[in-house]
C-alpha cells in the first residue's frame, strides 16, 4: 500500500526536468560559456595558450594569428583570468552544436 501511496504521489508532482528547448532555465550569472575574443585588444603574447590545460589555443605572434578549437575547450576560463589585455572572456553563449570537428575551430 504504501509502495502504491508513493507512486500515485510521484505520478501527481510536476516533473524536475524541463521541455528544452520550449521551456529554457534562467541562466545564471556566473555561467562559463563560449569565448568572446577582441581581436583588436589582442597583442598575441600567447599566455592564454600557455596556460590552456586543453591545447586548445595556439597563437602566432608573428603572423598575428589566434586560433581557438572549442571541440578541446574545458570551459574553466584559465586563459581569460592570465590574459593582461582581457580581450578573452568567456560569454554568455552555451548552445554549441556543430557537424564536424572542423566548424568548432576559430581563427581570430
Ligand atoms: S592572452 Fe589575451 S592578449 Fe595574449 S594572446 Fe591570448 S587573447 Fe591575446
Ligand atoms: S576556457 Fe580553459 S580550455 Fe577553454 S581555451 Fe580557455 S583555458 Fe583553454
Amino acid at each position: 500500500m504504501k509502495l502504491i501511496i508513493e507512486c500515485v504521489k510521484n505520478v501527481l508532482k510536476k516533473p524536475f526536468t524541463q521541455k528544452y528547448p520550449e521551456e529554457r532555465l534562467e541562466i545564471p550569472s556566473w555561467l562559463r560559456g563560449n569565448y568572446v575574443y577582441d581581436k583588436e585588444k589582442c597583442v598575441y603574447c600567447g599566455l592564454c595558450a600557455r596556460y590552456c590545460p586543453s591545447n586548445a589555443i595556439t597563437v602566432n605572434r608573428e603572423k598575428k594569428e589566434w586560433c581557438v578549437d572549442i571541440g578541446k575547450y574545458l570551459f574553466c576560463e584559465q586563459c581569460a583570468e592570465v590574459c593582461p589585455t582581457k580581450c578573452l572572456v568567456l560569454g554568455m553563449e552555451f548552445e554549441l552544436v556543430a557537424v564536424g570537428k572542423g566548424k568548432f575551430v576559430f581563427r581570430g
